[in-house]
């Protein structure tokens, strides 16, 4: 028998959270943002449910053209553009949107043969600093574009670092009034923060996060609050238990000594799965659908769960680490990783290979 740990992916739930972010934003178009392997959870598992999307936004060439491979005749945006000329030879042959937000990227259009005119995103850096062109040279950069016949149409994009939080937008916004004011094009600026939290104009907005079930400014506000499904559920079983005295630990580095009777589970899964090996003892947990937490190190292969909320637990009771579990019980994502000290984003793009993946819906 394999090791009892799987991933579901809900498919209802992503279709049902790309109409959320199409309900926060009703005038636009929405990229359905699948790089990394659709955060975790497979572009061609995904592809069913977000079908329903107006383009998909990704970066790696390869996935765009496995996005091809699936049927899809959509627009595809390159999100970072091309990373070498002969890039563009791609672009044309899978007619793939690009963003241009450096020189070179212009210099490569210049010089690049194609029969079809490109469509492309020309990427303002309104302040965070990453890619795109400062306010000042994103004009000329334009004209430039503009004047090239490899370039059938120009849009206007910008990327925000604090629409989830404090800081908020409107400065970053600002820049970008200004800087592409009186030049015609569609425009894309809000990211899953930006699409929940601000209701900014938009001919594209770019949901990615929010598409797979994951608040952007959790703890501020969790998925309940916006409405959103988990998209991922991690579970596996008990497979030990261990009836700790006092005094006894859990472990290595025996981080974890009990202080009276204890009786603990060891669940398959582990940082080799994952599971985030930070994750602090107390780190939120289902056992059969029943809230508890962790008790020492996450190891490799295993994690222990203090099973005093289930004294019934027992080998192969039903451990969820995050997403659904039994008896319409819910662990999101978002909880387990604020734990952890890290981010949604960061633990469903952390699946890890060895853990079988099943799309169900
Ligand atoms: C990843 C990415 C997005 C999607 O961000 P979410 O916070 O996941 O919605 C949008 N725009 C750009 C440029 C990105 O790289």
């Amino acid at each position: 028998m394999p090791r009892p740990i799987e991933a579901l992916i809900h498919l209802p739930a992503l279709a049902h959270n790309l109409a959320r972010a199409r309900a926060h934003s009703p005038d636009a178009r929405v990229w359905a943002v699948v790089k990394a392997d659709a955060y975790g959870h497979g572009i061609e598992r995904v592809f069913p449910a977000l079908r329903g999307a107006d383009g998909f936004a990704l970066l790696d060439l390869a996935e765009a053209e496995r996005l091809r491979a699936l049927g899809w005749r959509g627009p595809i945006l390159l999100l970072e553009g091309c990373f070498e000329a002969r890039d563009l030879e791609t672009c044309s042959r899978l007619a793939l949107w690009h963003v241009v937000h450096r020189e070179a990227q212009i210099d490569w259009l210049a010089a690049h043969k194609t029969q079809q005119p490109h469509r492309v995103f020309l990427k303002l850096n309104s302040g965070m600093n990453r890619l795109g062109f400062r306010p000042a040279a994103y004009r000329g950069a334009w004209v430039r574009l503009n004047a090239l016949p490899q370039v059938e149409e120009i849009s206007h994009l910008t990327h925000f670092s604090d629409a989830d939080g404090a800081r908020g937008v409107a400065h970053q916004l600002a820049v970008f009034e200004d800087a592409t004011r009186d030049l015609p094009g569609e425009r894309s600026l809000s990211n899953s923060a930006a699409i929940l939290r601000h209701g900014l104009r938009n001919d594209w907005v770019r949901a990615g996060l929010l598409c797979y079930g994951s608040a952007p400014d959790f703890p501020e506000h969790d998925i309940r609050h916006w409405g959103l499904e988990p998209a991922m559920t991690l579970r596996t079983k008990l497979i030990a238990v261990q009836d700790l005295q006092p005094g006894e630990s859990v472990g290595y580095g025996s981080r974890f000594v009990a202080a009276e009777a204890l009786r603990i589970g060891i669940a398959a899964c582990g940082y080799a799965d994952g599971y985030p090996r930070l994750a602090p003892s107390d780190t939120p947990v289902l056992v059969d659908g029943v809230r508890s937490g962790t008790v020492g190190r996450i190891s490799m292969d295993m994690l222990a769960v203090d099973l005093t909320p289930t004294p019934q637990a027992g080998p192969g009771s039903e451990v969820t680490l995050w997403g659904c579990g039994p008896h319409g019980s819910r662990l999101a994502i978002d909880d387990v990783a604020h734990a952890a000290g890290t981010l949604g984003y960061e633990l469903m793009c952390a699946l890890a290979p060895r853990v079988p993946v099943r799309a169900e819906g």
